[in-house]
């Protein structure tokens, strides 16, 4: 999805529209152009080309990238994405979405990103396992536990966390759990991580849906992806009594006006996929996002709100679990049709602070009960969504460009502290 095709009217290239939110904030900063210019690249990108052997005896190349954009705050921090449409531009731009993420949460970090040009469902585990570590090796002068820290994107899992440490610590000599987050808990990941991005999300719709005075009992959601972010925030989001009437993966959508049953969806997933709920439930994938519901939450894919449709989002609040769902030209539409949005670097910033968490206590050696976690994600992150809601109405702009804001002052305020402007 991120592809730069799109609407002849419109760049759907994240790196392109990275630097375009970034300029609408700074719009309302009294910051010198130079200390923008920083932010608007990354500072150093890594692109490596690593043979791995396949199960037939065969040697392919696979490309990866690494990005780190900026560490004026801290180390850099951002997943790793295996998907066969990974762009360098994509990975750049995700890795700058990173760094004001972490500045929303207020967590002591830059922003970094990885991909891999792969399709893992085609591959074996065996072939999933050398290929995890074959990267790893290949970035590993570059990361660290004080210098940047990977963690699972799309279709990467605790398990490919695991074995990258794993390399890591070999290649380095000693254990070294912090280079890496979102591993298995018996190897230092973190109570509470693996439900982290949904819970945080889940979070900041329960204050959404406060503010607009709804409540969350009956409330219709729509969820796109049903991996990590949206299969979790399904979940969840029936727990505090929302209804789910639709979800999707990326072999189609199913829909049930009246609520779906999400035990048998999820049991179908881990089976013959969910589009054996039953034929007359399918619809059309992009229909999903333009049912009538109380709350959508896009957690697959970038640019799938774009000018092309974003006139027929009828949900009044969409919660981007997925990082970069909603284009700027959507953005003004959906601005102006009232839909309330809760931009991906605060809907699903409880991710990477359930990795922070992660990775503290990996310094310490000490670990957390998941109560402990869970309080403190939901107290960082109903501190996260009052800040930009309060700067939303402030400056009388959308949350997106209120999260920028805060997050942009504080990038600044720690690069000039640092005397690099
Ligand atoms: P995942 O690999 O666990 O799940 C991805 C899901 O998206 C799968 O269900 C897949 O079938 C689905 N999908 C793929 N293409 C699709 C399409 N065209 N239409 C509908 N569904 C499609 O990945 P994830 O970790 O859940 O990541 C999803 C999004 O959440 C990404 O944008 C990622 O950057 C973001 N995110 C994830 C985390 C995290 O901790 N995992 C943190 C912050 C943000």
């Amino acid at each position: 999805m991120a592809n730069s095709n799109g609407p002849e009217t419109e760049n759907l290239n994240p790196f392109a529209i990275v630097q375009k939110q970034i300029d609408t904030a700074a719009a309302y900063l009294d910051l010198p152009a130079y200390a923008v210019d920083i932010l608007k690249k990354p500072r150093r990108v890594l692109v490596v080309n690593f043979p791995v052997r396949m199960d037939d005896g065969s040697v392919r190349v696979f490309e990866g990238y690494r990005s780190q954009h900026n560490d004026a705050i801290g180390p850099t921090k951002g997943g790793i994405r295996f998907h066969p449409g990974v762009t360098l531009d994509e990975v750049k731009a995700l890795s700058m979405w990173m760094t004001f993420k972490c500045g929303v949460a207020g967590l002591p970090y830059g922003g970094g990103k990885g991909g891999v040009v792969c399709d893992p469902r085609a591959m074996s585990k065996g072939e999933l396992e050398r290929l995890s570590r074959a990267f790893m090796e290949a970035i590993a002068d570059i990361v660290g536990p004080e210098k940047d820290i990977p963690a699972p994107d799309v279709y990467t899992t605790p398990q490919i966390m695991g074995w990258m440490m794993d390399t890591y610590s070999k290649l380095n000599r000693r254990y070294t759990p912090g280079v890496i987050t979102g591993k298995p808990p018996i190897i230092g990941g973190s109570k509470g991580r693996h439900e982290a991005t949904a819970q945080g999300c889940v979070y900041t719709i329960l204050s959404a849906l406060r503010d607009i005075g709804r409540s969350p009992e009956g409330a219709t959601a729509a969820i796109q992806g049903f991996g990590n972010a949206g299969r979790i925030a399904a979940r969840l989001l029936s727990r505090v009594g929302c209804k789910i009437v639709a979800v999707s993966d990326s072999k189609g959508a199913i829909y049930q006006p009246e609520g779906l049953d999400l035990q048998s969806v999820e049991r179908l997933k881990d089976a013959s996929g969910i589009l054996d709920y039953g034929r007359k439930y399918g619809i059309p994938p992009e229909q999903l996002l333009e049912l009538d519901v109380d709350i959508l939450v896009p957690a697959a894919l970038e640019n799938v709100i774009t000018s092309a449709n974003a006139h027929r989002i009828r949900a009044r609040i969409v919660a981007e679990a997925a990082n970069g769902p909603t284009t700027p030209e959507a953005d003004r539409v959906l601005k102006a049709n009232g839909v309330l949005v809760i931009p991906d670097i605060l809907a699903n910033a409880g991710g990477v602070t359930v990795s922070y968490f992660e990775w503290v206590q990996n310094l310490m050696n000490y670990y957390w009960s998941e109560e402990e976690v869970l309080d403190k994600l939901e107290r960082n992150m109903n501190a996260a969504y009052a800040s930009v809601r309060d700067m939303a109405r402030l400056h009388d702009t959308d949350m997106r460009t209120a999260a920028y804001i805060i997050s942009l002052q504080r990038i600044a305020d720690a690069m000039k502290a640092r005397g690099w402007f």
